[in-house]
């Protein structure tokens, strides 16, 4: 049965899936010690789920579970990775490197080290949203200290070659940090083999809790200088400080055992239904363009353009698909996105984009749905398109 509306928007966020809530129940309730309390048996319990949690994150990246750092989300992880780099050993004439499609989580402590006098260098990707990773290499300087490339895009789902990008940095003893919020639960992600220094993650985007998501700093000797962003009782080796959110992470740990279970076959299903909604659509229309490689990408996303149409009236008539636009819709004037502008598509194309984001409760009837809908609109408001007579 197709209930309505239907969910398409998995790179917003996620259903909690159910068996992460049945975990995380007992730690609101009857266990809900403070991990930090060393003296009885409520702080003993609590500690022992955090532990077990901290493996499980662990063990779906492929670290040591001393290295998963828990924060609220993957915009702390962001934050704490490039500004707590940068700002731990002030240096003058110091150099990050980071790309002009990175998320605003990246983009944002980018901007504000630059007023305070850190140069920071914006790589733009090729047409494919993917870098060249010759670009990344002339943007290293000998003053460079951290580059900040996210493994999977947010909106057009690219996947970065950050192993090439480690293959460069890490010689010249230069950070890595990845901003793999999208890609972790979708895709393998192992840090050794990916050769990345620090990593950020979130739970909401793996079927997890919001609220939630860890930053992985890669030990090393001596240990890798970085700033905690607020000071207090010293949580998380130091770099995190304030009470655990002991359910959370109850949750991040139970959504990464299950996405380590599901993985392959999971991004199997979802990419099939994710290539049948292109079929479809493309079946029943003509100017449909994919944004951003159709090869380097995961499995759940599908990003499009529709040519001949003006794009606001796109997401108002598909009143029953929760979808994302190619522009911000809180202004009069949406400003199309900063991603697809820097992979080149014109203002109005990108207006006329939509974002398709599979996940784990979506089914073959709902993409059948799905198909249905955006291709009659399409097709309809090409109709109505006062270029529709040069067409
Ligand atoms: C969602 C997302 C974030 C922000 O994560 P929160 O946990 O919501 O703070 C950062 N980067 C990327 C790529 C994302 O998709």
């Amino acid at each position: 049965m197709l209930s309505l509306p239907i969910y398409m928007d998995h790179h917003a966020t996620t259903p909690v899936d159910p068996r992460v809530v049945a975990a995380m129940l007992p730690f609101f309730t009857d266990t809900f010690g403070n991990p930090s309390s060393r003296q009885h048996t409520f702080g003993w319990a609590a500690r022992d789920a955090v532990a077990a949690a901290r493996r499980q994150v662990a063990d779906l990246i492929g670290a040591d579970p001393r290295e998963i750092h828990f924060t609220s989300g993957a915009t702390e992880s962001d934050n704490l990775a490039v500004r707590g780099v940068a700002t731990a050993e002030p240096r003058r004439q110091l150099h990050v490197v980071t790309m002009t499609t990175e998320h605003h989580a990246v983009l944002d402590p980018c901007r504000r080290l630059e007023r305070e006098g850190v140069e920071v260098g914006y790589v733009k990707p090729r047409r494919d949203g993917i870098c060249n990773v010759a670009d990344i290499e002339r943007a290293l300087r000998p003053g460079t200290r951290l580059v900040s490339v996210m493994t999977a895009n947010n909106e057009i789902g690219v996947l970065q070659p950050i192993a090439e990008i480690a293959a460069l940095t890490r010689p010249r003893g230069v950070l890595l940090h990845t901003d793999a919020a999208q890609a972790v639960g979708k895709v393998p992600i192992d840090v050794g083999a990916l050769g990345v220094d620090l990593l950020s993650l979130t739970a909401h985007k793996m079927c997890g809790p919001k609220g939630i998501g860890a930053l992985y700093v890669r030990r090393c000797r001596p240990r890798l200088a970085i700033a905690p962003l607020f000071d207090g009782g010293g949580h998380e080796q130091g770099l995190r400080s304030g009470t655990l959110n002991v359910p959370g992470i109850v949750g991040l740990g139970a959504a990464a055992a299950i996405c380590r279970d599901e993985l392959a076959p999971e991004a199997r299903r979802v990419g099939a239904l994710r290539n049948r909604l292109l079929d479809g659509l493309r079946a029943r229309l003509d100017g449909v363009t994919v944004n951003g490689s159709p090869e380097a990408r995961l499995p759940h996303n599908l990003n499009v353009s529709f040519d001949g149409l003006e794009g606001e009236s796109l997401l108002v008539g598909l009143d029953d698909v929760a979808v994302s636009s190619g522009a911000a819709c809180t202004s009069v004037n949406p400003e199309p996105s900063h991603v697809l502008r820097a992979i080149g598509v014109p203002d109005q194309l990108a207006r006329a984009s939509l974002r398709f984001g599979l996940g784990r409760t979506t089914t073959e009837a709902e993409v059948d749905y799905v198909i249905e809908k955006v291709s009659s609109l399409v097709t309809r408001l090409r109709e109505l398109s006062p270029a529709a007579g040069a067409r």
